[in-house]
């Protein structure tokens, strides 16, 4: 289901680096990120995994979406409302859930 590029960490620094245009930015949507924090990690490096990819504000409005085994989060910007989806392990799915938004 999932179509990642090899490096998909590499390709998304390599898209904004590019293209300065939200327009660009807001199709990159489609391409699903996985969350890099742990589940014991502090508040703030979760807040920080969930930063806006787009202008780098932490200030992100986030909505925990819980599947059977997985989850996703879906990440809006305060700053300049750029929105993605970030996949979760189930452990980043726990973590979440404890989590103050
Ligand atoms: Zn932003």
């Amino acid at each position: 289901m999932r179509t990642a590029t090899p490096q998909p960490g590499g390709f998304l620094l390599q898209f904004i680096h590019f293209s300065g245009r939200s327009a660009n930015l807001r199709d990159m949507d489609q391409t699903l990120e996985l969350a890099n924090f742990r589940g014991n990690d502090e508040p703030c490096l979760v807040e920080a995994a969930l930063a806006c990819r787009a202008c780098l504000s932490s200030d992100v409005e986030w909505s925990l979406l819980v599947d059977d085994f997985e989850g996703q989060v879906e990440c809006r910007c305060r700053s300049c409302d750029y929105r993605r989806m970030v996949s979760l392990t189930s452990e980043q799915t726990l973590r979440l859930s404890l989590q103050p938004a």
